[in-house]
């Protein structure tokens, strides 16, 4: 299903003109508007999904496989020297379009960009209390 309020609904079904850099019946990938990175891309899915735990796990499997067939293109053609793959899902994780994308960033020695986060100092116990928190 489509959403119709929804920016990349738009440009994933071309209701939108966009640089697109690869497209099937399911996915569009296009170029960001506001790169991190020379040909830092989106891949969208022609359905909308919020977010991954919205997505079909069919979608989602093609997605990484999409995902990582066009990082080796941009890598090939652009010359990167290495590649992100990033995925926010929710604000507070940096989701600002509430329509699933895979970020698929190439790197360049000394591009001066940063994407990460700042480390914690867990002690043994901290882990292992969390560890158990999860499989419990
Ligand atoms: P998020 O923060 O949700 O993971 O990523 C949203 C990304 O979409 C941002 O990197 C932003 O630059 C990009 N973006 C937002 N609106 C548009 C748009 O209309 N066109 C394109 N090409 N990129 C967009
Ligand atoms: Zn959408």
């Amino acid at each position: 299903m489509k959403k119709d309020d929804c920016i990349f609904c738009k440009i994933a079904n071309g209701e939108i003109p966009s640089n697109t850099v690869y497209e099937d019946d399911d996915f569009r990938a296009i170029l960001d508007m506001g790169p991190a990175a020379k040909g830092h891309t989106l891949l969208l899915p022609k359905q909308h999904a919020d977010n991954i735990f919205e997505l079909p796990d069919e979608t989602a499997a093609k997605a990484l496989v999409i995902a990582k067939q066009i990082g080796k293109k941009l890598v090939d053609k652009l010359g990167a020297d290495g590649l992100n793959i990033v995925q926010n899902n929710g604000e507070v994780a940096g989701q600002t379009v509430m329509h699933f994308h895979i970020h698929i960033i190439p790197r360049y020695n000394n591009d001066n960009q940063k994407i990460g986060w700042v480390p914690g100092k867990p002690s043994s116990e901290e882990l292992l209390e969390v560890c158990k928190q999860i499989n419990a």
